[in-house]
């Protein structure tokens, strides 16, 4: 018996059909919004460092530039699939909406795999994919950025190669930039940091003081350090970890029930999340199975690691005295496991608005850009306080008005958004 492969643009389009059903969207909307509005594939040839040209395969999917032009990221991918770059198109714009920015939502990628192709090869594939896609993209078209597997540097030679063609400076067609070269202070911060904002607006309206709350987490990687930076400002107390360990294969707790120390657990961490175990144990934390995260007394939980992490399996698991739910990482919940979080009446803030603090500083970046003058690293994290904030109220006051699911409230307020641009755009 042969089951069906997982296919992430199904799963999109199921998604939005339960929203444009609760939103009793037209049929000519559902047409519009259930589909990419724009898609390129093409071939990119490069003459490999053997002196052998290779053939690769590219993409990039414009969801919709209702709301702006489309945003999203590059990936390079030895399994990456049209389909995955479609599904990934629409969650980003749903996300730049949840987020109120005047981005709509795009992907791109490449079928390769960077382990396997020198810096020159690399190079040639950016400069090769921004050739074949450069008059359909821009800062005012479609603004790139970086993805798995691909880098500030990648996004550098887009750069290069883009105003190579056009005959200018253009640093805000594409984000992600180092800074000093086009890119924005607080962008290192801005996803971690923004789960924080709306952990504490969720704390402010259960009437929960920060300080009297602790947090468990899954992850020690960007989103994982910078959220743990500012719940600590805010008074709360992380008392475990979890990260992947590379030499063993498997994931790993590490628990300090008196609350773990930042600067020395990121001492003894590698630039991809993990934590030395052996140095932790000298350290004094107690080192746990990987998914023991999820079982701790504790008042939070923060999943910022990676997809597929509270499922039907684990959800039982997660301890009565769990209140909140703040998703940093993409789709760490599986439907079957939010089923029962929603049962429970834990609150949730969902993936595509916890998270949205990174693509709202690409937002920053580019119109830096545009601009040409650059902010101070405090005006960049103000001016994220105050969209995250305000993202999260109009979600949370719309899930107590229409008594919907936090993740529901999200998707409707995304997909109304956007819904109504095209209708005032006279499109539908
Ligand atoms: P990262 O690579 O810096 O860190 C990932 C962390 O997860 C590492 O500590 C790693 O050890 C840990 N990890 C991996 N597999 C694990 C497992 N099975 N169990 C426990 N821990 C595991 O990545 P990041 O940038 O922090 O991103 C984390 C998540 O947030 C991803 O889902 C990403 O898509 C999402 N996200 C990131 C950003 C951003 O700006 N970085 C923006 C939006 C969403």
């Amino acid at each position: 018996m042969s089951t069906k492969p997982f296919n992430a643009f199904e799963m999109a389009q199921a998604q939005f059909d339960r929203v444009a059903d609760i939103l009793d969207l037209d049929q000519g909307t559902r047409d519009l919004l259930r589909n990419p509005m724009r898609e390129f594939q093409f071939l990119i040839p490069v003459r490999m460092d053997d002196g052998k040209v290779r053939v690769f395969r590219g993409f990039r999917v414009q969801h919709s530039d209702a709301r702006g032009p489309s945003k999203g990221g590059i990936r390079f991918h030895p399994h990456e699939t049209i389909d995955t770059v479609r599904a990934l198109s629409m969650w980003m714009t749903w996300k730049c909406a949840v987020a109120d920015i005047p981005l709509g939502g795009g992907k791109g990628g490449v079928i390769c795999d960077p382990h396997h192709l020198s810096q020159r090869e690399q190079e040639q594939i950016c400069r090769g994919w921004v050739r074949q896609v450069a008059r359909d993209v821009g800062h005012v078209r479609d603004v790139p950025a970086p993805d798995v597997m691909t880098s500030g540097q990648h996004m550098l030679w887009m750069l290069d190669e883009f105003e190579a063609i056009h005959g200018g400076h253009y640093p805000g067609f594409i984000t992600g930039k180092p800074v000093g070269l086009g890119g924005s202070l607080g962008r290192t911060e801005a996803t971690g940091y923004g789960v924080v904002f709306t952990v504490r607006e969720a704390l402010r309206e259960l009437g929960i003081e920060p300080k009297s709350t602790t947090a468990s987490v899954q992850g020690f990687g960007n989103v994982a350090q910078y959220a743990i930076e500012l719940y600590h400002q805010m008074g709360g107390k992380v008392t475990c970890v979890s990260c992947w360990d590379q030499a063993d294969q498997t994931s790993y707790t590490f628990r300090k029930k008196d609350g773990v120390d930042l600067g020395a657990l990121m001492s003894i961490t590698d630039r991809f999340g993990g934590i030395d175990k052996k140095k932790a144990t000298d350290l004094g934390y107690e080192v746990l199975p990987g998914d023991a995260w999820i079982e701790q007394e504790v008042d939070i939980l923060m999943p910022n690691a990676i997809e597929n992490q509270i499922t039907g399996e684990n959800v039982e698991r997660i301890h009565k005295r769990v209140k909140l739910i703040a998703e940093g990482a993409n789709g760490p919940t599986t439907p079957e496991a939010d089923a029962v979080i929603q049962k429970r009446g834990i609150f949730v803030v969902p993936d595509f608005l916890a998270n949205a603090g990174g693509v709202t500083c690409s937002y920053f970046e580019q119109v830096q850009c545009n601009m040409n003058y650059f902010w101070e690293k405090d005006e960049v994290l103000g001016k994220l306080d105050v969209k995250m904030t305000s993202a999260y109220h109009a979600v949370s006051e719309l899930a107590r008005k229409q008594k919907l699911y936090m993740r529901d409230a999200a998707y409707v307020v995304s997909v109304s958004r956007v819904a109504q641009a095209c209708r005032e755009r006279g499109w539908v």
